[in-house]
């Protein structure tokens, strides 16, 4: 069980003292994404930051100015990330205090996604100060704010450390009365879970984010955060292993997503694909890979299978795979025709090898990839035995071995 914090007490558009350094003013935009509305944070005193101002709302705006002292100024706009209820109100809050807005520009992901997500995507956002990636340290007179890229709820999240209470706005990297939404493209869950080691390791002493309390139970909270996600997972792979028919298998849904798995034996037997229906996208594991071809080693692995898992995926028309390894492949039957190409040139190369009269694998090897690290032929050696149970299965090849193996003889069946 996670230890939400829910208990908060304010009014909106009153500004709140919540620390030495911190002033709170939460946004009148309360929902099932924002909790009671966005909580937005001036840090400082004389020469203030403003982080996260908020949605594009006249009152909220009135209420940030309004909550600075007489000859108070604003040095620096913050911003975590570009969702609704996060960035539109920096233009305006510029306009009226002329500070700089700095953040992570939005990501092409996050620009191409046609799904919305909580109130959805600011993507006319544009900082004046490019803070991606993280590291930079920004200040003003006794304060000191660092960006810590946090990717994960968008790919352009960064969280801010205030250094002189070891406090860490969280924006909704972490937040305090709910879990966060992951939802892919520009959410990644891979990217989220480092982010929380990341935040963790760090040992704040307090969390401010956006939406709801502050969390002051940092490390046990971070941790049942964590939990909790890997629970989930673990409930996900559970009804996998349930699903009755593996090859369209059970259809798993979450707010807005439905994700089918789909059984793509080849590189391992039990290897699943997960479609994401919404987005016409296939999470292609390691059936299908951006930057490599894959192992395909018996007995585990089976090329016949996984040639015709090529074949079924390619005959799906996704507009996009994710692999788990590397960027997506966006050219996807191209790609995958080309992938296929490759493992029947490779084939061929085999059966040339026997037309030669050379009848094991051992001796094939430092020819077919004499190009490739030696250190390498053994995976290539199973790779190579990879098409030779094939082209057994097939007719083409046989062998006396009732298993051929890597130092069984081989010989081609004439026609
Ligand atoms: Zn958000
Ligand atoms: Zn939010």
């Amino acid at each position: 069980m996670i230890p939400y914090v829910r208990e908060i007490k304010f009014e909106y558009g009153v500004c709140d003292q919540v620390s030495p350094l911190i002033r709170r003013v939460v946004a009148n935009n309360p929902g099932p994404f924002t909790y009671l509305g966005t909580g937005t944070y001036i840090v400082g005193r004389g020469e203030v930051a403003v982080i996260d101002p908020g949605p594009d709302l006249d009152a909220h705006l009135e209420a940030i100015l309004a909550a600075l002292e007489p000859g108070e100024t604003v040095s620096h706009i913050l911003v975590t990330h570009h969702h609704s209820d996060h960035s539109p109100l920096a233009e305006p809050l510029k306009a009226r205090t002329g500070a700089p807005i700095y953040g992570c520009a939005v990501g092409q992901q996050a620009a191409a996604s046609t799904v919305i997500t909580e109130a959805g995507h600011d993507l006319d956002f544009t900082p004046d100060i490019d803070l991606c990636g993280g590291g930079m340290v920004l200040s003003g007179p006794g304060w000191t704010l660092e960006a810590i890229a946090t990717p994960g709820h968008t790919s352009n999240h960064i969280c801010f450390a205030l250094k002189e209470e070891n406090a860490l706005f969280s924006g909704d990297h972490i937040m305090g009365w709910s879990t966060t939404v992951v939802s892919p493209p520009d959410g990644d869950m891979t990217a989220y879970m480092e982010s929380l080691d990341l935040v963790k390791a760090r040992g704040f002493d307090v969390l401010w984010p956006t939406h709801g309390p502050p969390v002051t139970e940092v490390t046990p909270f971070i941790e049942a955060y964590i939990a909790h996600r890997r629970a989930r997972e673990a409930q996900v792979v559970a009804q996998l292993v349930e699903g009755r028919t593996p090859a369209e298998g059970e259809r798993i849904t979450g707010p807005g997503w439905t994700l089918r798995a789909f059984a793509t034996p080849g590189h391992t037997a039990n290897h699943l694909c997960f479609v994401l229906e919404e987005e016409n996208a296939l999470f292609s594991g390691d059936h299908i890979m951006g930057w490599s071809t894959t192992v395909v080693s018996p007995p585990d692995g089976d090329m016949t299978a996984y040639l015709e898992s090529l074949d079924l995926v390619k005959a799906r028309g996704f507009e996009i795979l994710w692999p788990t390894h590397g960027p997506p492949v966006t050219e996807v039957t191209p790609f995958i025709e080309a992938y296929i190409a490759h493992r029947r040139a490779r084939e061929a190369q085999v059966v040339a090898q026997l037309a030669e009269g050379r009848r094991r694998i051992k001796d094939m090897i430092p020819i077919l990839y004499k190009d490739v690290d030696s250190r390498l032929h053994p995976a290539a050696a199973r790779s190579v035995l990879g098409h030779m149970i094939d082209l057994v299965k097939r007719g083409k090849v046989s062998s006396p071995d009732a298993t051929p193996g890597l130092d069984s003889d081989y010989s081609l069946v004439s026609p």
